[in-house]
């Protein structure tokens, strides 16, 4: 069978993941062999590949521009991210600022590793960690981390809280040196007077 867009192989794991989507669909209630269904689970390995391709990403972070500059902030950054314990989108703005020691970094690099963390089973926490954890391994002085996100999970069930969940992670001098956080923190948020501190 050929796939609508034209892609040639489906590995083995794909095929797996179709035959256990077709059986959740049954096990649902749901009729998997109707007309609006027969695709969905082939759409959905394939859908999964994308969105869980953070964990075959490499997103290297050593191409770098040479500058002198004391922080950068990378604001803005998209991200969609699924909650591991719900298996439900959650999504939202990614903001880097960082301290660099001679070089930068260009800001689609910094896109790629928000999205070879994002792409995966996460929690936001770790989400923020990583990014900062991996930024901090290379040649720079200090890291600060924001994420912002709304949650599916939330807001679809439960007490459908609709509340924005903001994350932060600082390492290095970000770290040890709170009034350059607060610098810092004043640029991201100079539209936002009242986040000023963490
Ligand atoms: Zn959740």
């Amino acid at each position: 069978m050929t796939r609508p867009n034209g892609s040639a192989k489906k590995n083995n794991s794909t095929k797996k993941i179709e035959r256990l989507l077709r059986q959740l669909l049954i096990e649902l209630g749901e009729n998997p062999d109707r007309e609006g269904l027969i695709q969905t689970p082939a759409r959905m390995a394939e859908m999964y590949e994308e969105i869980f391709g953070g964990y075959r990403m490499n997103a290297e972070l050593e191409v770098s521009f040479s500058e002198e500059t004391d922080a950068i902030i990378a604001k803005n950054i998209e991200f969609y991210s699924m909650c591991e314990h719900h298996m439900l989108p959650f999504y939202g703005k990614i903001h880097i600022a960082y301290i660099p020691s001679g070089k930068v970094f260009g800001i689609s690099k910094l896109a790629r590793l928000v999205e070879k963390y994002a792409r995966r089973m996460q929690i936001q926490e770790r989400l923020t960690k990583q990014i900062a954890d991996e930024i901090i391994r290379t040649d720079i002085k200090g890291v600060l981390v924001i994420a912002e996100a709304e949650h599916l999970c939330m807001k679809m069930r439960g007490v459908k809280n609709d509340s924005l969940i903001v994350t932060v992670c600082h390492r290095g001098i970000m770290e040890e040196q709170r009034q350059l956080r607060d610098q810092v923190l004043s640029l991201i948020y100079a539209s936002k007077p009242e986040m000023r501190s963490v």
